[in-house]
This record gives structure tokens, C-alpha cells and sequence, in this order.
């Protein structure tokens, strides 16, 4: 059962038109409203205001929360404008809403960093706007996050403190800093209070958002991966840094990560799911690298999926399987970034030297 709660106070008209247009909507397309939270709930959509964003506390991870906000006036950095309150609500998603000029913009905001937008005039006609913005929303909303982990304090002695594969990976990390494509991490504790860290901390393991990932095989069950939310230019401890991650449980929905008795281990990132769909899928894969860049001329995913998710996963794992070599793939994630599929890491920074495009287009 799909089922969505309407949230917060703010009532100017044109929120009270918005919000009336958008719970028809969802409820013609299948949604049912519930009057209160529970763990149930899909969706959030989150009515607030710019002086009292606060958070949106969800009762379980799989709630998808979309806060909504309206301005008045001319936008210069939309970003920058509106990224703080994605992350002082605590959102998914975030639509912010600008009236300028006789023109609404919907720009929809995800926590990559990726922003599309939507305009509407006054003539325009209101279904099909409401209809486009479900349309943004809906496949987000439905989708399933894995992130969770289960870590086992079993990595062979040998591998305490890594390999010769382990050693590349963070190399590559230097070597993506040096590209300049690690961006500096939001300061998201700027934005949050301590307690909210630790909420956020607790529901997704995000503990400064920190941009782009990459992971190497190690044989033909295992790969080393970076790990969530660290400085990918400065990877040393493994079960920290590096991560030696083993599976994925579909029964629990966790991914399996081996570390070294008596760490205290950092969580993977959340896109070791689609790296394990590929590496389980094309043995000839050796190494994956995902940065929120773009190049020219390549296959694209049509939805954007959040990160982390099984549908993200699947998408990008179908799109490495249609192309002319699955063992060197360069897949577009829309409004997001890439994944690079290498026979080797050095293979894949052989590929990308000088075709990085740093802006990702938006649409
Ligand atoms: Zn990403």
C-alpha cells in the first residue's frame, strides 16, 4: 500500500492551491492519505517555511520525505540558496518553489547536489502541472534504500592491513583529488544541531556528505570499497577507510562487510549495492569508479533514483549489461553523476584523462 501524510502549518494561497492540487494527485494515482505518522508511511510531503524549517523526524528509513518551501524574488544560486534547508529538514527532496516575474519555477533539489526545475505560468493548465511534478516524485518515493550494514569481524589477518589491490584504491583516491573531483563536503554540521547529526547518523549513516565513491575486486567474491562519508583523498585504515565488503543479504537487505576484530568500522558507501550487482554480474569487471562529473556521448538512466537504492542499482547494472562492453562502461546517472567500469582502476584513468566534463547537465 502506497500511503503519503500531508505535513506542516504554512497556508499562504498558493501553498493551500499547491497542496490541494498535489494530494488529488496522489490519490488518483493509487496513494492513500493517512491522517497521522507511523513507520508505514512512503512519503512525507513536508509544507514549511524558511524561518521555521526544522526537521521532519521520520518513524523508519524507508520514509521518503519531500519538504516544500516558497520564495518570492529573484534566485542567483539556487543551490546555494536552498541546499541549507534540504538539510535542515532533514529531506529527500527538496521543491523549492520561486515566484518571479509571473513565473513559478519548481526547482526539485536531491541531496547529490542534483537540482532539475519545472516553470508554470498562470494560463498553464494545473493538472498537467501537478501531474509533472508526481511524475518527479513518485518513482523516489517508491524506491528502496539499502544501506544498512552487517559487519563481520572476520577479515583474514593477511588483509589487516590491506593488499596490493587496497594500496590502488588509494592511490585512485589521490588521484581523483588531484582531478579535482572530490568536491568539498557540505558543512552539515553547520546546518544541524548535534542531536540532528545524530538522527541523520542513525537513519542513513551520513555523516558529512561527501561526494563520488570507487571500489576495486578483489576475487570473485570480494571487493574493496571506500567507505561512507570519509576523505577519499586520504584512505589508510582498512574496515575504516577501506572497506572490505563480502556480500549482500537480500533476505535483511544489508550489505556484508569483513573487517579486522576490534575496529570500530565506518559504514560502506551507499552505492556498494550497485557495485556488488556488477562485479557479481560481469567477472571482467576489476574496478568502478562513480564522481559527480559528466563526458559526452553516453548512455543515461532516465529516472533519478536516489542514491543507495535497489533501483538505482538495477538501472545502472542494466545499462553496464546493453553496452558494447560491459568491462568498460561509462553509464550516466541522471541529474547525478557517472559509474566507470574498469578491467583495473588504471584502465579506467586511462580512459577518463582529459574527457571529465566538472558540471553535470540537469534536466
Ligand atoms: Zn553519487
Amino acid at each position: 500500500m502506497k500511503t503519503f501524510l500531508i505535513n506542516g502549518t504554512c497556508e499562504t494561497s498558493f501553498i493551500t492551491w499547491l497542496k490541494n492540487g498535489m494530494k488529488n494527485t496522489f490519490i488518483n494515482n493509487g496513494f492513500s492519505l493517512c491522517e497521522q505518522a507511523s513507520e508505514d508511511i512512503r512519503l512525507v510531503l513536508n509544507f514549511t517555511e524558511p524561518d521555521i524549517c526544522r526537521p521532519f523526524r521520520r518513524k523508519a528509513q524507508a520514509t521518503f520525505v519531500v519538504s516544500i518551501l516558497e520564495k518570492e524574488g529573484p534566485v542567483t544560486n539556487v543551490f546555494k540558496e536552498a541546499y541549507p534547508y534540504l538539510i535542515r529538514s532533514l529531506s529527500n527532496h527538496l521543491l523549492y518553489i520561486n515566484h518571479h516575474e509571473g513565473t513559478t519555477t519548481f526547482f526539485f533539489l536531491t541531496p547529490e547536489q542534483g537540482c532539475y526545475q519545472i516553470t508554470y505560468k498562470q494560463d498553464d493548465e494545473e493538472a498537467k502541472l501537478f501531474q509533472k511534478i508526481y511524475d518527479r516524485l513518485e518513482p523516489l518515493a517508491s524506491s528502496q534504500l539499502v544501506i544498512d550494514n552487517e559487519f563481520h569481524f572476520d577479515l583474514p589477518e593477511t588483509l589487516w592491513n590491506g593488499d596490493n589491490i587496497s594500496m590502488q584504491l588509494k592511490h585512485s583516491g589521490k588521484k581523483l583529488d588531484e582531478m579535482d573531483l572530490l568536491p568539498a563536503p557540505f558543512p552539515i554540521d553547520e546546518y544541524l544541531t548535534p542531536r540532528d547529526m545524530r538522527h541523520l547518523h542513525k537513519l542513513y549513516g551520513i555523516g558529512g556528505l561527501s561526494y563520488g565513491n570507487l571500489s576495486a575486486r578483489q576475487d570473485e567474491n570480494h571487493f574493496w570499497m571506500s567507505a561512507s562519508g570519509i576523505d577519499k583523498s586520504n584512505m589508510n585504515t582498512i574496515g575504516q577507510d577501506i572497506l572490505y565488503i563480502k556480500g549482500y543479504s537480500s533476505e535483511d537487505n544489508k550489505i556484508e562487510v569483513s573487517v579486522p576484530p576490534e575496529i570500530t568500522p565506518k559504514r560502506a558507501s551507499v552505492d556498494a549495492i550497485e557495485h556488488w550487482m556488477i562485479y557479481k554480474e560481469h567477472p571482467e569487471v576489476g574496478a568502478i569508479v562513480h564522481i559527480h562529473a559528466w563526458m559526452d556521448g553516453i548512455q543515461a538512466t532516465e529516472i533519478n533514483y536516489p542514491c543507495g537504492t535497489v533501483e538505482l542499482a538495477k538501472t545502472v547494472a542494466q545499462l553496464v549489461r546493453e553496452s558494447d562492453n560491459p568491462a568498460q562502461a561509462v553509464i550516466g546517472l541522471k541529474n547525478h553523476g557517472l559509474t566507470i567500469t574498469g578491467r583495473s582502476l588504471e584502465d579506467i584513468f586511462e580512459r577518463i584523462d582529459g574527457k571529465i566534463n566538472r558540471q553535470v547537465p540537469m534536466n
